[in-house]
């Protein structure tokens, strides 16, 4: 046995630590914070997929049908000619970047630093598809756009109100935290549109009507106010702009919340009166309530509720449990359309000219990027003409994504750095063979801001290199300042500049600690991070979604997430231990509904939408009827929606479909 080494999981935000044994790659996990000896089927059986041989393992080069390999100095000189020759025709913003959530804050930061050396904001990364609503709306209202407290904090909390989410699922091992806090006395209050895993361990289970997640918020709020149960010194003191909500929330009893939702209106006075008189609560969210048309707007009613009771800082906490291993990283580094690192905007003058001068230049491109979800139409008109992909999978992760496809064929330039011949991968002109997580080192930062360090577990397979490696070739062969990088500590050394809280702290302290909270702990136990430190209430109405129903697509169309799968299914569809535990993918149906449509447990059905139609067998009961939900690791994305909210986030919950026998 050789010594384990500590790697952070490579699935889900939770940021789970494993210990990897080198020589056999099993995997134990770590006991230390924040799984404290945890995992969940994902993390047990992280190291297979790295093991599959389908992993790429030289640069490729597409010559019309073709794929050949080509050398690593001959990849990079002709993907640099490229863009520069693109950029000489047609200006820097004809060229795109979309960074990762699975690879390092390393990697991200560098990825979005070629981009604005580059010259272009058009750098995104998948955050935008998932709790981008939720990062505007927490900026809106606390100045600050991620999660408020660490998960250790849910222990303490009286009530922990889950909405739009199934940790049961997406975060298994978070659930441990929860339970904790019940065995204590809390309660726990689940919203959702169907019967999930999680809201088997609810006192409360509000079946929601897809979409209608604004009205109940508020009618919760109507309550709070009628029985003056809210927190009024908070709201003297820490917050501005309650009278608008008070005033909005006032046509929204429970009575007509009950007719916009199902839930009854008993329900939800008996919700409102337990949860305000906890004492003390957390929201938790999830997909459910970013992926839609009214995303910011969903988020900034619960945001509106935690305000009310005064539940964030001390007494409570706002947690967007992010999806992705390396999310809130990407995000944190800068690789966003609109900001710059740290979440700061690009108009942020100060900030800027720092950031350029840590990079040896005056300043950097001010203009918005392109959103992720905005990429494809501009490449359809023609205004980009290169994309540089790194670690994502666009062609089945976007909505509607047959449109993205004929996108990705239109590009004068593709290249996808990637451990995996992904679907995207087999549009572009270069495919770059990155090295798995486990075969790298390197920082990533989990949903509760916690910076933890992964070390390299064996060497890299073939001749596939880190990301930071292959992108410090890239900029060099640029010619872009400072790409003079020999080890991945010199970029963490970097982006540890740019954080004030990070400046005294050591990359030793984060190898061998728990970690290390940017930018601390816990926000707004004082003061907010607005201008005047005061939270801003905003008041929000009811949206309707984009697509609804009708006489041709009578049914909603939702997407779930499995436990033992991942996103595009990349990594778990490569792993034997979760294909033989996940077992075949089932939508969703309603008993009656599939009664009426002669439909029996098991069946092969088409789900068909506006933009086409995918087959699964139907499992039966779990969701109420006129809606029906598929998991979306099985290229759902296919039919869903893909109109954006007001931060670029699709409507990936709510699309009109109809269902029949096959
Ligand atoms: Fe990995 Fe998330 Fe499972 Fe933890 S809960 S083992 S981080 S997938």
């Amino acid at each position: 046995m050789s010594e384990p080494k500590t790697v952070v999981c490579p699935y889900c935000g939770f940021g789970c630590r494993l210990l990897v044994d080198p020589t056999t790659m099993r995997v134990k996990p770590y006991q230390g914070e924040p799984n404290r000896g945890k995992l969940c089927p994902k993390g047990l059986h992280a190291t297979e997929f790295v093991l599959s041989g389908d992993r790429l393992k030289r640069p490729l080069k597409r010559e019309g049908s073709k794929i050949r390999p080509i050398s690593w100095g001959q990849a990079i000189e002709e993907i640099e000619g490229k863009l520069l020759e693109i950029r000489e025709l047609y200006g820097p913003d004809a060229v795109a970047f979309i960074a990762s959530s699975k690879v390092s804050n390393e990697e991200n930061y560098l990825l979005q630093k070629i981009a604005r050396l580059f010259g272009t904001n058009n750098i995104d990364n998948c955050a935008r598809l998932c709790h981008e609503a939720s990062v505007h709306a927490l900026k809106m209202t606390l100045g600050a756009g991620a999660q408020t407290n660490p998960y250790e904090d849910l222990e303490g909390f009286n009530a922990i109100l889950i909405w739009g989410y199934n940790p049961a699922e997406t975060h298994p091992v978070v659930m441990d935290y929860i339970l904790k806090a019940r065995r204590k006395g809390a309660k726990i209050i689940v919203v959702d549109v169907r019967e999930t895993r999680t809201m088997a361990f609810a006192d409360y289970k509000l079946i929601i009507r897809p979409g209608t997640d604004i009205a109940l918020a508020n009618a919760v709020m109507n309550v709070i106010i009628l029985d003056e149960l809210y927190d009024e010194e908070f709201i003297k003191t820490r917050t501005a702009g309650f009278s608008k909500v008070r005033m909005a929330v006032r046509k929204y009893t429970p009575e007509y919340a009950e007719k916009v939702t199902g839930i009854p209106a008993e329900t939800i006075r008996e919700v409102a009166r337990t949860f305000a008189l906890a004492g003390s609560g957390a929201i938790m969210w999830g997909m459910g309530l970013t992926q839609h048309v009214s995303g910011v707007e969903n988020v900034l009613a619960i945001i509106d509720l935690a305000l009310l009771l005064g539940y964030i800082g001390e007494k409570g906490g706002l947690y967007p449990m992010r999806g992705q291993n390396n999310v809130q990283g990407a995000a944190y580094m800068g690789a966003l359309s609109e900001f710059l690192p740290g979440y700061v905007p690009l108009t942020d003058e100060r900030f800027r000219k720092r950031v350029a001068k840590i990079w040896g230049v005056e300043d950097l491109p001010t203009e918005r990027g392109l959103y992720l979800t905005e990429l494809w139409e501009a490449i359809e008109k023609g205004d980009v003409k290169a994309l540089y992909i790194v670690g994502e999978n666009p062609a089945v992760s976007e909505a509607d994504f047959l449109g993205v496809r004929n996108a990705l064929r239109k590009l004068d330039l593709l290249v996808v750095q990637d451990i995996f011949m992904t679907r995207t991968a087999r549009y572009a002109h270069y495919i770059l063979p990155a090295s798995a997580f486990c075969e790298k080192e390197g920082s990533y930062m989990n949903s509760e801001r916690r910076i933890q360090w992964s070390h390299k577990v064996c060497e890299p397979g073939g001749d596939s290199k880190p990301d930071w490696e292959i992108l410090t070739m890239l900029g060099r062969a640029l010619g872009l300042p400072g790409f003079d990088y020999s080890s991945v500590e010199e970029i963490t050394a970097e982006y540890f500049r740019l954080f004030p809280s990070l400046e005294e702290r050591s990359i030793e302290e984060l190898k061998n600690g728990d970690g290390i909270f940017l930018p601390r702990k816990r926000l707004h136990t004082w003061e907010f991070s607005t201008p005047d430190g005061k939270a801003r209430f905003i008041a929000v109405e009811q949206v309707q979604p984009w697509e609804r129903p009708d006489y041709e697509y009578p049914f909603i169309l939702t997407t779930i997430r499995l436990i033992s799968h991942y996103n595009t299914g990349e990594m778990t569809l490569r792993s034997p231990s979760l294909v033989r535990l996940m077992g075949e993918p089932r939508v969703l149906i309603n008993r009656s509904d599939a009664e009426r449509l002669g439909i029996h447990d098991g069946d092969w059905v088409e789900i068909e939408t506006r933009r086409g139609k995918i087959r699964m067998r139907a499992k039966l009961g779990g969701i109420p009827s006129g809606v029906v939900a598929v998991p979306f690791h099985f290229k759902a994305n296919k039919i869903t929606s893909p109109a954006l909210n007001k931060a670029g986030t699709p409507e990936l919950k709510f699309s009109a479909c109809r269902v029949r026998k096959l």
